[in-house]
């Protein structure tokens, strides 16, 4: 078991799993793309229905109607970070928000919050499917995952066990950092001006160091104790959500203009930048921002 303390908390989490979203109509990308596209992994790939298919293997109702306590209660339970992916997903989400709550000297870290969602959800940022995969919306500082979705994806990308999922988490949450750096502004400021593609890859780039800056971090603060395989999947995972990958899988091509979160070897780089260097700031110049 990586994780050294086994208590779940469950007060940043707000659970829509078994609510419902509306009309199918409402559903879609497109409101996002108002407000921060740029942040949201694998949008480009699966926006439009293109994962609708994945979505029939779709089981994980298990919460469904669960109150926070009950909720806390089952995760908290033995065996629960390693049986339930939620609670996993929780307990990673912890461990992330206290690694870089003791990172931000000076200033309050304020932790994102987690959405669980089924199909669809509305967000500050604008409604969205499944589709879409996990994505961070800026607007309302919350990291959006469809459980079933995150599983499926995991299947179809590659992206195999555990430590897959803890990595999409810690990508998200590296948006968070950009937004509460204020890196996130800048780079929508400057897109307009300059050039919006290699803006939208540093950001994708600098999450997923972030995210290996986050591993190297926990692993070292006794949070999480990362072994060879764990960092192999952490490194597979980044590789199986690179742009040319994607491409190849779903369009049997590659096209590096249309790209919009790098390379397969870019994302892996970038994660073991940050990795090896145990520090954010080893991950600043990855977006390309005059100073
Ligand atoms: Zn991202």
């Amino acid at each position: 078991m990586p994780f050294d303390n086994q208590n779940v908390d469950v007060s940043g989490v707000d659970d829509r799993r078994g609510r419902g979203f509306g009309s199918p109509i409402a559903l879609g990308g497109g409101g996002l793309g108002i407000v921060g596209v740029i942040v949201v992994l694998l949008i480009n790939v699966l926006g439009g229905g293109g994962g609708a298919s994945l979505l029939s293997d779709n089981t994980s109702s298990q919460g469904t109607g669960e109150t926070t306590a009950q909720l806390s209660a089952r995760c908290n339970a033995e065996g629960a970070i390693e049986r339930d992916d939620d609670c996993y997903v929780i307990k990673s989400y912890n461990e992330i928000n206290e690694v870089w709550a003791t990172q931000f000297s000076g200033s309050t870290y304020e932790a994102p919050r987690l959405v669980f969602f089924e199909q669809g959800t509305s967000t500050a940022c604008g409604n969205a499917s499944s589709d879409v995969g996990p994505f961070y919306c800026p607007a309302d500082r919350s990291v959006y995952i469809d459980l079933g979705f995150l599983a499926a994806l995991q299947k179809q990308f590659g992206a195999q066990g555990r430590y897959a999922q803890t990595y999409i988490v810690a990508h998200e949450v590296g948006h968070h950092l950009q937004t509460l750096t204020g890196t996130e502004a800048r780079v929508r400021a400057a897109q307009g001006r300059g050039d919006a593609q290699a803006l939208s890859i540093g950001v994708e780039l600098q999450a997923d160091c972030y995210a290996g800056a986050w591993s190297a971090l926990a692993n070292r603060a006794g949070n999480f104790s990362i072994s060879e395989r764990e960092l192999d999947q952490a490194l597979n995972a980044a590789a199986a959500v690179g742009d040319d990958r994607i491409q190849q899988k779903t369009q049997g091509r590659v096209d590096p203009e249309s790209w919009t979160h790098g390379s397969s070897q870019q994302r892996r780089d970038a994660f073991l930048r940050g990795y090896q260097a145990a520090n954010g700031s080893a991950c600043t110049s990855l977006v390309p921002l005059s100073s």
